[in-house]
């Protein structure tokens, strides 16, 4: 029988490059990709059911209710059985116990490790696509990948940053530490360019 396809999760601080990188790593692969924070910003302006739950979360720069981010996540896991990709998602200790329930040991946790001085230096540069939810940090106006508009995300002024960093460390970083003690846990340094974070990823799961 062959070996089942490795999944991951892509963990890290906001503007670590977890977006970045977890398309990368899922193209590489061929893995299916949900970027958790994407989906809900395009539910949000969908004005879908889901998204009018979580847009007061999203709005205040707070992590939606553990309960709604497990169900976007079990519903999209029973379309994507093996050989898949998480950005931003588990995000809490509640989280990270409801995916090893889903999931198992089937796979791995990348933590993409970054200073604070860096992240507040990137997020200022970053936009995203309005259509693929590609991240760029280029000055044009246009996705790479999708010819879309890019535009600066409503949370990305420094003080919904710094909320959202906060949360990361109360809530995320326990997290981290649950998957660690389970042996799932992949750091990896973060703070070099796109191409030698790939780099660094590509050795550390060779
Ligand atoms: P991101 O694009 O990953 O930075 O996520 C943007 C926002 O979506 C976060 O600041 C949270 O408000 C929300 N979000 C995304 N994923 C989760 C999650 N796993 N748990 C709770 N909130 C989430």
């Amino acid at each position: 029988m062959p070996a089942p396809v490795r999944s991951f999760v892509m963990l890290g601080p906001p503007a670590s490059g977890k977006g970045t990188q977890g398309r990368l790593l899922a193209e590489a692969r061929g893995l299916a990709y949900l970027s958790t924070g994407a989906r809900l910003r395009r539910e949000i302006e969908q004005k879908s059911p889901l998204g009018q739950e979580a847009q007061a979360y999203l709005d205040r720069s707070q992590y939606v209710p553990d309960e709604l981010a497990v169900r976007l996540v079990s519903d999209w896991l029973r379309k994507h059985a093996e050989g898949w990709l998480l950005d931003g998602f588990p995000r809490s200790i509640p989280q990270a116990e409801a995916l090893v329930v889903l999931a198992g040991d089937s796979f791995s946790a990348i933590h993409l490790e970054v200073d604070s001085v860096d992240l507040r230096t990137r997020v200022v540069k970053r936009r995203e696509c309005s259509t693929c939810g590609m991240v760029a940090t280029e000055a044009s106006e246009q996705c790479p990948k999708c010819g879309s508009l890019l535009r600066t995300r409503a949370d990305d002024s420094i003080e919904a940053f710094e909320k959202r960093l906060s949360a990361y460390e109360q809530l995320t970083i326990p997290a981290v530490s649950f998957l660690e003690k389970k042996g799932l846990l992949i750091s990896v340094d973060g703070s070099g360019s796109r191409d030698e974070v790939a780099q660094t990823i590509r050795e550390r799961l060779s």
